[in-house]
C-alpha cells in the first residue's frame, strides 16, 4: 500500500448554490447553503485515503469550534491526523459559490493553514516517513519547501500540485528544485514555469495530459453529467498520488476517471469516489 503524506490545507467550506453567480456590486440569493470541510490538502489527502493509500496528514486547525469537525472529517475518512497541530486563532475557511451550470467562484481565508510550519520534528519525519509527499500551495511556500527537503532526502517522490498559483518566484523556484512532479490545470500552467522531471496538465472535460522524459500521454474521462466540478481537481490529484508508484499511465487514466465521478456530487470536501468506484468506471468505459 502507498504510504502517502500530505502537508497543506483543511478549511471548513461554506457552500452556496445560486442560479447565475453574482457580478461584482450584485447581490444574488442562495438557493441552498451548506457547510462541509474542505481546503485542497484535506480534500486530495481524503481522495488518496479513498483511492486505497495510506494517508498522514500534516496541517493545521484553529482553536475554534470548526477545529473538532475538520479533525472528525480526517478521520472518519482513514486519514492519519497525528501531524495536525492547533495553533491559536480561527481555522481556515472559504465561500463557494456555485452556479446551475456547474461554475464556482471561491474565497479562502487561510487561518491557521498560513501558520503552519515543520519546526516540529514530529512534522519533519511524518513528511520524511513516505513513499509519496503531496503539496499544494495553500499553506506558506516555505513550509511545503521545508517538507519537500524532507521528503526528497529521505527518497520519497514530491508531487506538487502547484494551486492556487501566484507566491514568490524565488520561493517556488526553491521549492521546484526538490520536485518530482507537478499536476496543474491549464490556467495555472502558465504560472509554473520551472522544469520538473514529470508533469501533469489537467484540461477539465478533456481529461489530462502528461509529459516527462521524452514521453508523452493523456487521458480523457468518462462523460459524465455534471453537477458541481468544485473538488474535481483535488479529486484527480489526491488518486494520482495514491496510484503513482503503480506506473504514471495507470495512475493518469484512475486520476481522471475519479476527477470526472467528482463532479457527480456537490461540494469538494466529501466528492471523492471510493477505489472500487474508480475502476468500475475504467472498465465501463
Ligand atoms: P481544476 O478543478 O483544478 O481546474 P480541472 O477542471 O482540469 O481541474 O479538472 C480536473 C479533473 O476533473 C479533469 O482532469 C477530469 O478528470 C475531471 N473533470 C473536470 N471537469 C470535468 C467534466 N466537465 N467532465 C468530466 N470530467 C471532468
Amino acid at each position: 500500500m502507498t504510504r502517502v503524506c500530505v502537508v497543506g490545507s483543511v478549511n471548513m467550506d461554506m457552500g452556496f448554490e445560486v442560479d447565475a453567480l453574482p457580478h461584482p456590486g450584485e447581490t444574488v440569493l442562495a438557493t441552498t447553503t451548506r457547510s462541509t470541510p474542505g481546503g485542497k490538502g484535506a480534500n486530495q489527502a481524503v481522495a488518496a485515503a479513498r483511492a486505497g493509500a495510506q494517508v498522514q496528514f500534516v496541517g493545521a486547525v484553529g482553536d475554534d469550534s470548526a477545529a473538532t469537525a475538520l479533525r472528525e472529517h480526517l478521520t472518519a475518512n482513514g486519514v492519519g491526523t497525528d501531524g495536525l497541530i492547533t495553533s491559536p486563532g480561527p481555522s481556515g475557511s472559504a465561500v463557494v459559490v456555485v452556479d446551475s451550470a456547474g461554475e464556482n467562484l471561491i474565497v479562502v481565508a487561510p487561518g491557521a493553514n498560513g501558520h503552519l510550519t515543520l519546526h516540529s520534528p514530529v512534522l519533519r519525519g511524518l513528511a520524511a516517513d513516505c513513499d509519496v509527499l503531496l503539496l499544494q500551495l495553500e499553506i506558506p511556500v516555505t513550509t511545503a519547501t521545508a517538507a519537500a527537503r524532507e521528503a526528497h532526502s529521505a527518497g520519497a517522490t514530491v508531487i506538487v500540485n502547484a494551486s492556487p498559483s501566484g507566491g514568490d518566484p524565488a520561493e517556488l523556484a526553491e521549492l521546484a528544485e526538490l520536485t518530482d512532479v507537478v499536476v496543474v490545470n491549464e490556467a495555472e500552467a502558465a504560472h509554473w514555469v520551472w522544469p520538473v522531471p514529470h508533469r501533469v496538465i489537467t484540461r477539465g472535460a478533456h481529461g489530462a495530459s502528461y509529459a516527462g522524459y521524452g514521453q508523452e500521454f493523456s487521458a480523457t474521462p468518462p462523460a459524465v453529467e455534471v453537477i458541481d466540478t468544485s473538488g474535481a481537481g483535488d479529486v484527480f490529484v489526491g488518486v494520482l498520488a495514491a496510484g503513482w508508484a503503480n506506473g504514471h499511465d495507470h495512475a493518469l487514466r484512475r486520476a481522471c476517471a475519479a476527477g470526472a465521478l467528482a463532479t457527480l456530487v456537490p461540494g469538494a470536501g466529501d466528492c471523492a469516489p471510493y477505489s472500487e468506484a474508480i475502476d468500475e468506471a475504467i472498465l465501463r468505459d
